[in-house]
């Protein structure tokens, strides 16, 4: 008897397998595929050789903690107590999972906003709880009606991911007004705020729900060093909680991993010092503006993108197969991976639209882009 009878094989996994049979370029799944910084693996060579092999403190490595609270105070200007309000993950995906485990109960509502991550939902219903997915707008705006409609007494948690996987969407003033005004009205609902992405923005910066009052006592911020510092095989993450929320959270994360990856929290410890946020999204916004520049003769549609390392793009002038039917073509005939925006979906809603990562170096963008434009 499965307790999630119709999860199947994430649709990343499947691209990536399949590029690999295939030896198609992979722009599935995001990672990037350049070295990483050569300060961070100098860092991670020498202390290799020192003291941090062993358990760090559950919670996590004291000074990365300090040190995340520092980022979150110069990023933000909000200030944390590390030791009540941080918890130190095995990235952002054991982030939210906790967090669910931890405060979701059962018949309790999580609303789930659609195109979505596909991390929400499973713990959600692990939680013997249910997920209620709202499809934003068309142009990946939140339909605050829509999103109000779906809650009641019921509603435990709303998540939101800004910047947005997969439309790169970040959210607006005119946003945090309506869920302050949505939240009003439930004081019961608290906010899970994935933001992964957070310094991968470009012509703005996304407004996180750090510099929110309103979220302050009733909002779960999720980050992840692997997109801001190119490691997402460390599997280094944060969860930003107040005391209360995360008292519970630190309750379910010390049975499931006790404490994260030592020598990696350590390496992101020291990293901190040297390391400049704030120049990651001018890094990426050249990646973007190079790859549309790339493909801007292909016969793909691309939509805007204002963070992330993702790019949407439509083919409905190409052909009528549906987009998980498309992207095999695309991976076998055209020797390129992308992703199906349908499986962001539950109902698998077909636009003809995929997604193509850019987190590349320019010689695997030019090479895939030479293919798109054969196509
Ligand atoms: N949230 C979103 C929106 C993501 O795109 C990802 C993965 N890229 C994650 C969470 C998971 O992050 P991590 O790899 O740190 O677990
Ligand atoms: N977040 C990555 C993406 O959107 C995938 C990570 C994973 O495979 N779990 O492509």
């Amino acid at each position: 008897m499965s307790k999630l009878p119709h999860i199947t094989t994430s649709i990343f996994t499947v691209m990536s397998k399949m590029a690999a049979e295939y030896n198609a370029i992979n722009l599935s799944q995001g990672f990037p595929n350049f070295p990483v910084d050569e300060r961070l693996s100098d860092i991670l060579a020498r202390l290799a050789k020192e003291n941090v092999h062993q358990y760090t403190p559950m919670a996590g490595y004291p000074p990365l903690m300090n040190k995340i609270a520092n980022l979150v105070q110069s990023s933000y200007n909000r200030i944390i107590n590390p030791d009540l309000e941080l918890l130190v993950t095995a990235g952002a995906t054991q982030g939210i999972f906790t967090s669910i485990l931890a405060l979701v109960k059962t018949g309790d509502e999580v609303v789930i906003l659609d195109p979505s991550y596909d991390s929400y939902e499973s713990p959600v219903l692990l939680c013997n709880a249910k997920p209620v997915r709202v499809t934003l707008n068309d142009d990946y705006t939140p339909n605050w009606e829509s999103i109000e409609k779906a809650c009641s007494s019921k509603t435990k948690m709303i998540i939101i991911n800004n910047p947005h996987n997969p439309t790169g969407k970040i959210l607006t003033e005119n946003d945090f007004l309506a869920l302050e005004k949505l939240l009003s009205k439930y004081p019961e609902i608290i906010v899970l705020s994935d933001e992964v992405y957070e310094y991968i923005t470009f012509e703005e910066r996304h407004i996180s729900a750090h510099t929110k009052d309103f979220l302050r006592n009733r909002c779960i911020m999720i980050s992840s060093f692997g997109k801001s510092f190119h490691i997402t095989g460390w599997k280094i993450g944060y969860v930003v909680a107040p005391e209360y929320l995360m008292k519970e959270i630190k309750k379910v994360h010390q049975f499931l991993v006790f404490s994260v990856n030592s020598i990696s929290q350590a390496a992101i410890s020291e990293y901190l010092d040297v390391v400049d946020v704030n120049l990651l999204g001018k890094f990426y916004q050249e990646k973007r503006d190079y790859f549309q520049k790339l493909l801007q003769n292909s016969r793909f549609d691309l939509k805007p993108c204002e963070g992330t390392y993702f790019q949407v793009a439509s083919y409905a002038t190409i052909s009528d197969e549906d987009d998980i039917a498309f992207c095999k073509k695309l991976i076998i005939d055209h020797g390129v991976a992308a992703i199906p925006i349908s499986t962001f979906y539950s109902d698998n809603k077909d636009q003809r639209l995929i997604r193509f990562c850019f987190a590349k170096d320019d010689f695997t963008l030019e090479s895939a882009a030479k293919k798109i434009c054969n196509i």
